[in-house]
């Protein structure tokens, strides 16, 4: 039976990029890609090409470099505030990810949370705050992945913007030049887990006056092009081909609209069918990760409707344990036919619930 992955990441990935995989964990120019040095012309075409993809498929201005990093983008959490913060940082807190993130920071320096959303656990994001102009940076998280907000905005900040963009990068067009920096997992919408993307202006680093240890030092990794220790080869080998794919694929632009199309036959499902009800604020509704719950009535029947989901082929649909019901992740590779399914699933359940 045909499997339909709606998990929440590591993410699917198109079946084009795990046939490229394969065969270049088997042959890639004589070798094995997991055998081959990454000090050799073979693999710097590698670094090289995934690098320039980046550039293109999202429109980065000069002046911004990408690393791919190890460490997850947790690690990013802690290396963002060693890079930039002097004396105060502003983070924006969204859910549990933006919230660590501000935990690290705390760390480093004084730490202001602009405004929370934490009294209705995390289903809107906050409106009306303001960024203090005397923070050394301003932190958001885009897609809040657990509980399915996003923003999809790229503001103006009067400090340098800070994103996260673990799950929402590389599906809509993005304003780069408003950001100062924008990090991520690649193991969302662009990759496998074990590399972190990190595009960054370098006019802002070198500001801090603490001495960073080297392996954080975001400057050190631009002068050895992300090489400065061994890096996770085959990671970033599939996030190129996950990047080829996009570029054939249509660009940005196609995977936007993708992604809408799939989140407005999933959300219209859910606003029409009586049984089930969405679990966010519906202006902040992400495209991403859709949460849903069954409506009051209805509660007892959870378990039943994941059996049988799960037995029409659809997978990772459990929701984080801190939000309940379900989750369907709508990642860049997933086709819009599964989303049809799944709306087939919910009609057809609710049928037999009459
Ligand atoms: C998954 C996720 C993370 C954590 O990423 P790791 O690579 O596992 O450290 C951070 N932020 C957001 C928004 C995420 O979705």
């Amino acid at each position: 039976m045909k499997q339909h992955n709606f998990g929440a990441g590591p993410c699917i990935l198109p079946q084009q990029v795990l046939e490229a995989t394969s065969k270049a964990v088997m042959n890639f120019n004589g070798l094995s890609v997991l055998e081959i040095s990454h000090r050799t012309k073979d693999w710097e075409s590698v670094m090289d090409e995934c690098r320039s993809l980046w550039k293109e498929l999202l429109n980065i201005p000069d002046g911004y470099q990408v690393l791919f990093l190890a460490g997850g983008a947790s690690t990013q959490f802690m290396t963002v505030p060693y890079n930039l913060l002097e004396k105060k940082a502003a983070y924006l807190d969204t859910g549990v990810w933006a919230s660590k993130a501000a935990k690290e920071a705390v760390l480093f320096g004084e730490t202001v949370i602009v405004a929370s959303s934490k009294d209705k656990n995390y289903s809107y994001i906050p409106k009306g705050w303001t960024i203090p102009s005397d923070a050394d940076y301003f932190h958001i998280t885009t897609n809040n992945t657990i509980y399915g907000t996003e923003i999809r905005e790229d503001f103006d900040s009067p400090v340098n913007l800070v994103a996260d963009m673990s799950s929402d990068i590389m599906t809509r067009k993005v304003d780069v030049a408003k950001y100062a920096m924008i990090y991520g997992g690649a193991q969302k919408n662009v990759g496998p887990a074990g590399v972190t993307f990190v595009i960054v202006r370098e006019d802002i680093l070198g500001k801090v006056s603490r001495l960073l240890p080297s392996m954080v030092d975001y400057r050190l990794h631009i002068k050895n092009d992300s090489m400065y220790n061994t890096p996770p080869v085959i990671s970033i080998f599939v996030m190129k081909e996950m990047l080829k794919w996009i570029k054939e694929v249509g660009g940005i632009e196609k995977m936007e609209e993708l992604a809408k199309q799939r989140a407005e036959i999933l959300y219209n499902e859910i606003d029409r069918n009586p049984i089930f009800t969405g679990t966010t604020d519906h202006a902040d509704r992400s495209y991403m990760n859709i949460c849903f719950v069954m409506n009051e009535g209805h509660k007892d029947k959870e378990a039943a409707f994941m059996e049988f989901a799960k037995s029409r082929g659809m997978v990772g649909l459990k929701g984080h344990r801190s939000v309940g019901g379900f989750r369907a992740s709508c990642y860049n590779a997933l086709p819009v036919e599964s989303v049809q399914e799944l709306v087939k699933c919910m009609q057809e359940f609710e049928k037999n619930e009459k």
